[in-house]
């Protein structure tokens, strides 16, 4: 009871603050709003707080456009869980369906052998035609009767599998989103992770080249505080585009992490791997950035990019770490630019790292 009544006064006190705020903007109160209030008001996602704080403190209000993308990037994707236990749940039903007709279809069986054994019992005991009739139409009865109920029992299961099809079929949609960056729509780091192991796996027992590249944005901080986050949003949606769209489908381009990108690149020796790194840094440079809500000029940015090849006995950790050490070379040698492990100002990983 004391659990019940704390939880509904913390409850009501974010609930006061979420129309508090909604009140105070002149926002209107559609629960797509309060949802973000009141997650604003609890504090659980401290990004989106930075996020809307940040706005706050640049224009003193958030655009409804701003509440649709903060929604998108910080809440949509919490629904995740909830999904997969639906299709889950929906799963589960579908099967205990299944398990009833079997039962059924068992019961109607053993029905139809009781009946088998009674009129052979019958069968013995007749004494003219007319109880042999009666006893074949009993027979028939009770074979049309099975007739029915396997039809019946055929199209239920026809439905049934119809209906588990479809489950699947949501169920890799929320798997897909559930390995899926929601910021720019690529991998995100759990994909990543799992697809260079096998990357790696399949080079080692092929002998194939494989390629490692990790992206960084140059100076991004420096874009956030001067033009916010939202923005420094759209420009990570861009950067991943032009990664995106410089890789080919047999790639695996990742979200790293914050404003970081991974790209795996299979079948692919340091030299091509460079080739595709310097495409990337050319598209990300080239591109124009303009604020979309007031079509203010944001000047560039560029990236710095660092390449590593798989080598014998290489794990996943050293192959990052010989790409990162190549990527803070880049950093250090004046950023917007591509190094890669054979370069002389790369660092070497000390050798106890490399397996
Ligand atoms: P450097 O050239 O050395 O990489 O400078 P930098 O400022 O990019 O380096 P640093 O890694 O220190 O800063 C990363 C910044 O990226 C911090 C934060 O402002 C920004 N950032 C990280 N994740 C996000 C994100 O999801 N959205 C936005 N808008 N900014 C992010
Ligand atoms: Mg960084
Ligand atoms: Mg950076």
């Amino acid at each position: 009871m004391t659990v019940q009544t704390d939880e509904h006064d913390r409850s009501m006190a974010f609930a006061e603050i979420a129309l508090g705020q909604i009140k105070a903007l002149h926002q209107p109160a559609y629960p797509r709003n309060y949802e973000v209030w009141y997650n604003y008001a609890t504090g659980y996602i401290p990004s989106l707080n930075q996020t809307i704080n940040e706005a706050l403190a640049r224009n003193g209000t958030l655009t409804g456009a701003e509440i649709e993308q903060i929604y998108d990037t910080y809440l949509s994707p919490a629904r995740l869980t909830d999904r997969m236990d639906t299709v889950g749940g929906q799963i589960v039903d579908e099967i205990e369906q299944v398990m009833a007709m079997i039962d059924a279809a068992v019961g109607s069986a053993t029905n139809y052998t009781e009946s088998l054994a009674s009129a052979t019992q019958s069968l013995g005991s007749a004494k003219d035609r007319d109880g042999l009739r009666t006893i074949v139409e009993s027979l028939v009865l009770a074979t049309k009767d099975m007739e029915q109920h396997n039809h019946r029992l055929e199209d239920s299961l026809k439905a049934s599998k119809q209906e588990i099809n479809q489950l699947q079929v949501n169920l890799e949609a929320v798997r897909n989103e559930s390995l899926t960056d929601p910021l720019t729509s690529l991998a995100n780091r759990k994909y990543f992770d799992m697809t260079l192991d096998k990357a790696i796996a399949h080079s080692t027992a092929t002998g194939e080249p494989m390629s490692l590249m990790l992206t960084d944005i140059d100076h991004f901080k420096k874009f956030n505080d001067t033009y916010g986050h939202l923005t420094g949003d759209q420009v990570l949606r861009l950067v991943a585009l032009a990664v995106k769209q410089n890789v080919k489908g047999q790639d695996t381009a990742a979200r790293y992490g914050g404003e970081e990108f991974a790209v795996i690149l299979p079948a692919t020796a340091l030299q091509p791997a460079l080739t595709v790194a310097e495409h990337v840094r050319n598209a990300v440079m080239t591109k124009e950035l303009m604020k979309r809500s007031t079509g203010e000029h944001l000047g560039r940015v560029t990236v710095s990019i660092g390449v590593a090849s798989l080598h014998r006995g290489d794990s996943a950790q050293s192959l990052i770490e010989r790409a990162d050490a190549s990527l803070y070379a880049a950093k250090r040698c004046g950023r917007n630019r591509v190094m890669c492990e054979t370069d002389t100002e790369v660092a070497p990983v000390p050798a106890q790292q490399v397996a």
